[in-house]
Order: structure tokens, then C-alpha cells, then sequence
């Protein structure tokens, strides 16, 4: 839970790297390159800079563009170039996030960019045991990753004081809205003082998430990734037309084409997540299921069994899944389609991160209809139809395409087939703009 950063020395860089031309000190940038990483992305050449002058930033992007070496960096030096004794409860920088998870991969990103330098951090999220947490806060902290909810419960405990903070992050603010986090948020932004640095995260931003940001911000940086160009770009996607009760045969004859590759499969509820696994098992395909009644243990358990190529399949709800960096995914499916069509963006980002290329394939019945359309017009692209294969429904592509489609008439000819929802016009004020790759190749 709470981890010392080592103070190793470290390899002196030879030739003059790109991070370090972005102000970042030697100490940061041997732990960059033992990392293996050569070009900042897109969003730490941007954010980088003004955040170590102390700037407020407004960040669009989401996980997968690089964001948290891009707030961790600049916060790490920071503490670094100023440092203060570790008062027990008090820490000097506070990150929240949504999940679990991800508290605990911003941890690993402190510690690994942190290797060489004295700075401590701890995690806190719920689902375990408070004691080793309230341990780590009483040890003294500089940064603390936290979930609102245990953060909250721990501050009416007394085990944490925020009147010290300097650094405040806020992380996937519009996953805190969709996640009703938000009342928590600002109960803990009222905790804050009025005098910090603020750095705000947000993949979209609807409008509570605008409001929220102009409070919380002053004159701050914009910078703005386009995660949805990157999956345009990167990810090779495609949707099956197929009846309902067919999605599971053809699911496993997918599974079955990509044996090689470890897959992600998203469905709605927490509930079809387990009842899928169990189905995916006895056809012989070892998987998982990981959603929010899970104990902290088995997700656990099941991302490393996953990572360690144990497992073939995981099956994930939203939440579950949300920012989760798993090397090596090759294939994500959407045994249903998200409701919202950001979630499909979120969904499909779990492959091809960091440069490698990724399939994403789309079941789609006639009750994915309206979903279906929604993404077409947020990524402004048509998913490419796999029709070759048996369980390909052509009354379903039929009625999905149908612009005049009603659930009581399905049966009816399509009158517009083929257009596209983009034909029809389709579009978001908030649409993205086109953009680069998120990472160099290397
Ligand atoms: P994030 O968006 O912070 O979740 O980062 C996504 C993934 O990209 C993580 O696996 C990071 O370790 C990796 N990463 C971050 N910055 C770079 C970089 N400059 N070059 C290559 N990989 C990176």
C-alpha cells in the first residue's frame, strides 16, 4: 500500500533526450529511459512544461495517451526541487481517481518515475482492510492516490489532514460523474485549500464537467489529446450483425480465430459478466470475469492471472475495466454495446496502446441499434461489417441500417439502406479533431 521510493543512483543519459529538453531533471529521465520510453507523447510534450512553472491544466484525454507520466513528472520534480519534512496525515500532493485500479497503477507510475528521487507515496482505495493505509498516512506521505470514498472515509476518521495540499489532481473527472462519485468530489474539494496547484482530467467533458472545471481552475492550461483519432487510426474495427442468442456461438468462434492473442470482452451487466465466463469455460477457453462485486482479492487475481497469460479471456463490465493498462491485448469484444457511446471509445482503448495495433469487433443485434449509431457518429467512422462467417444475421444488418426501423415492424425493407449515419449527418459539437499517434513507434 505504501511504498518508499529508493534513492539509487542512477545511469548517467548519454545522448541528450527529448524529455530532458522538456525541463524534466537526469534523475526523471533515467527512469524514463529504463523504462524504455524514447518521444514524450503528445500530451507530456504539452503538459509538462507549464506544469512544472506551477500552471493549473485542463486535460482532455484519456488513459492510453500518457496522461499520468504527464502529471507525475511534473509533480515529482516539483516536490523534489522543494522539499519539506513528511508531517504524519498530511500530504503535500493529492491524486484522486475512480477505481481501484487505477489508484494502484498511478502508485506504480510514482514509484517507477520516482526511483530516484526520496519522495514517498501511498494508495488508498476501498474493498480492503484500512489499517495498512492508515499506517502508510501516519508515516507521512508526499503523495497520496486515493478513490473519494475511502479518501472520505479516512478524513472523518481523522487520518488525514488536507490543509497542507499543494498539488490537487483530479482524474477521469467525467468517469467520477458517470461513477456518482461527483457529490463525493466535491465534498473532498471543500477540504482543499484555496491556495494550489489543480490539475484537471477529464476524457470528455459534458457540461457538469465543464462547470466543475471553471471552479476548480485558474487560468489554466488547455491541452487537448484525441483518443478518439488514435483508436480511428489505430484499432482495426468491426462489427458482426447477429441475433441475440447467436452472440455466444459466435464469440467463441472469434475467441477461437484469435487464439493467440489475449482478450478483453466487455458486456453490460455484472451478472452477464459471470454467467458469460462460466459459458467461455466449458467451452474450453480459460477466462475470467472482473466487475464491482468482486472482492479487491479475485480482481486482483484475475488481472495478474490475465497478464501472466493464464487466462485466455476476461470478461469485464465498465467499471471494472475502466483505464485498466494490460500489455499485450490484442482483441477487444463488445458482446453488447456500451449505452454510452464514449464507453465504447474507453472500451476499445484497451487495445492498441503504446503503439501496437488491435482489433476491436462489435456484436451487434437489433437492441444494439441506437448505440451503434451513436458511436458511428462520436468517431465519426463506419465499423467495418464481418459478414463471412455463419452466424451473421442479414435481417439484423437490415434493421440496423434501416433508418425507419421500429422494433414492432422489423420485418419491414429497409428504405435507406447503407447510408451511413455519417451520410445522414451525424456529429458532435464536442467532436474530435483529428490527430497523431499518442506514442512513437519504436
Ligand atoms: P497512461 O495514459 O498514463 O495510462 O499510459 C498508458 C501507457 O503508456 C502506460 O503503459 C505507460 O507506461 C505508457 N507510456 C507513457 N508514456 C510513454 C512514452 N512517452 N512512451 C512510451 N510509452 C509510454
Amino acid at each position: 500500500m505504501h511504498n518508499s521510493i529508493s534513492s539509487a543512483p542512477w545511469a548517467p543519459v548519454a545522448a541528450p533526450s527529448p524529455f530532458a529538453a522538456l525541463g524534466l531533471i537526469a534523475p526523471l529521465v533515467a527512469a524514463l529511459s529504463a523504462k524504455g520510453y524514447t518521444e514524450p507523447s503528445p500530451i507530456q510534450a504539452q503538459a509538462v512544461p507549464p506544469l512544472l512553472t506551477g500552471r493549473d491544466l485542463l486535460g482532455c484525454a484519456q488513459t492510453g495517451t500518457g496522461k499520468t507520466a504527464a502529471f507525475a513528472l511534473p509533480i515529482l520534480q516539483r516536490l523534489h526541487a522543494a522539499p519539506k519534512p513528511r508531517t504524519p496525515f498530511a500530504p503535500r500532493v493529492l491524486v484522486l481517481t475512480p477505481t481501484r485500479e487505477l489508484a494502484a497503477q498511478i502508485g506504480q507510475s510514482f514509484s517507477d518515475y520516482g526511483q530516484h528521487l526520496k519522495l514517498r507515496h501511498a494508495v488508498i482505495f476501498g474493498g480492503v482492510g484500512q489499517h495498512p493505509q492508515v499506517k502508510a498516512l501516519r508515516a507521512g506521505c508526499d503523495i497520496l492516490v486515493a478513490t473519494p470514498g475511502r479518501l472520505l472515509d479516512l478524513h472523518q476518521q481523522g487520518y488525514l489532514k488536507l490543509g497542507q495540499l499543494e498539488v490537487f489532481v483530479l482524474d477521469e473527472a467525467d468517469r467520477m460523474l458517470d461513477m456518482g462519485f461527483i457529490h463525493d468530489v466535491r465534498r473532498i474539494i471543500a477540504l482543499l485549500p484555496a491556495k494550489r496547484q489543480t490539475l484537471f482530467f477529464s476524457a470528455t467533458l459534458p457540461d457538469p464537467i465543464l462547470e466543475l472545471s471553471r471552479v476548480l481552475l485558474t487560468d489554466p492550461v488547455k491541452v487537448e489529446v484525441t483518443p478518439q483519432a488514435t483508436t480511428a487510426e489505430r484499432v482495426d474495427q468491426k462489427v458482426c450483425f447477429v441475433e441475440r442468442t447467436q452472440k455466444l456461438p459466435l464469440l467463441v468462434h472469434l475467441l477461437n480465430q484469435h487464439l493467440d492473442q489475449l482478450t478483453l470482452v466487455f458486456i453490460r451487466t455484472k451478472h452477464g459478466a459471470n454467467k458469460l465466463a462460466t459459458q467461455l469455460e466449458r467451452h474450453g477457453l480459460p477466462t475470467a470475469a472482473i466487475h464491482g462485486n468482486k472482492s479487491q482479492n479475485a480482481r486482483t487475481r484475475a488481472l495478474e492471472d490475465f497478464r501472466a497469460g493464464k487466462l485466455r479471456v476476461l470478461v469485464a463490465t465498465d467499471i471494472a475495466a475502466r483505464g485498466l493498462d494490460i500489455k499485450g491485448v490484442g482483441l477487444v469484444v463488445n458482446f453488447d454495446l456500451p449505452d454510452e457511446p464514449e464507453s465504447y471509445v474507453h472500451r476499445i482503448g484497451r487495445t492498441a496502446r503504446a503503439g501496437a495495433d488491435g482489433v476491436a469487433i462489435a456484436l451487434c443485434d437489433v437492441e444494439d441499434r441506437t448505440a451503434l449509431h451513436q458511436i458511428q457518429r462520436l468517431i465519426r467512422q463506419q465499423l467495418e461489417p464481418m459478414t463471412e462467417h455463419e452466424w451473421h444475421s442479414a435481417s439484423t444488418q437490415q434493421a440496423v441500417e434501416s433508418r425507419h426501423y421500429h422494433p414492432t415492424t422489423s420485418s419491414r425493407p429497409a428504405s435507406n439502406q447503407g447510408r451511413s449515419s455519417q451520410q445522414r449527418g451525424g456529429g458532435r459539437s464536442r467532436s474530435p479533431r483529428a490527430g497523431g499517434r499518442q506514442f512513437a513507434r519504436r
